[in-house]
Order: C-alpha cells, then structure tokens, then sequence
C-alpha cells in the first residue's frame, strides 16, 4: 500500500459540512462528483498528501443512508492507494479478507475501488484505490 489516499467521512448534509471542513482545513473543496451506482454525492479537500472525502447519501437506500441511520455521522472508510489493485485484491483475498467486489469498480475522482468487508478487518470499511488510466 502506497498511503492513505483519503478518509471517507459520512455527512447528512453537503451544504452544511463543505463549509465546515474547508474552514477546519483551511482549503477549498477542490471538487464535488456523484457517484450514482452508489447513491453517493462526493465532495474532496486535500489535506497534504491525503484527502477528505465527504460522503452524502444521494438515495434513501444508499449505504451512507444506511450507514448514518445505524451509527450517526463520522468516519465512514479509510482508503489505501494501491499500485495494482488487482494483484492487492488477490493478495488479501488469499490471506482471508472478504472483498465486497470481485473485480474493481469504478469510485469517484477518476479510481478504480474495492471495498473490504468490515467483518474482516476490526470493523473498519477499507478501500483499495488505484488511479484508472
Ligand atoms: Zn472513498
């Protein structure tokens, strides 16, 4: 794993959080993307290296929906930059971590992504990224 591209935090409410976190950062949100086959609408700051990603459920059904109703907002995932998501997929999977998408799927700011199951890793939602081409 290359760093920690960004932490996803689940927010109810873009309008709202966007303003909080640019003043908690100091910098403006670079960019807002909807991502429709998860229900999400997206929003980055950078903090150096890193990022923030701001989550806000664009569905009723959506997990971020899911994910607030359950446990409130907050730190919703953590996500690794990989230099080959595929050989780091079949390097986990093979050491018994369940991957919740077989093949990469495409994520916001232009990664391909894959999620692990947080059953698998003390309860924290990890997301593989690497850079599409
Ligand atoms: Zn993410």
């Amino acid at each position: 794993m290359l760093k920690i591209e960004h932490l996803g935090i689940a927010v109810k409410d873009l309008k709202q959080s966007i303003p909080l976190f640019e003043q908690l950062l100091n910098t403006p949100c670079y960019k807002t993307e909807a991502v429709e086959t998860e229900g999400v609408i997206t929003a980055f700051l950078g903090v150096g290296e890193s990022k923030i990603e701001l989550l806000e459920a664009s569905k009723p059904e959506s997990p971020i929906a899911k994910f607030i109703d359950k446990k409130g907002e907050g730190i919703h995932h953590i996500a690794f930059d990989v230099a080959d998501i595929e050989a780091e997929m079949k390097r986990l999977a093979a050491l018994g971590f369940e991957l919740l998408n077989p093949v990469p799927k495409r994520g916001a700011d232009n990664k391909l992504v894959c999620f692990l199951h947080p059953k698998s890793t003390n309860g924290v939602l990890i997301e593989l990224c690497q850079e599409a081409k």
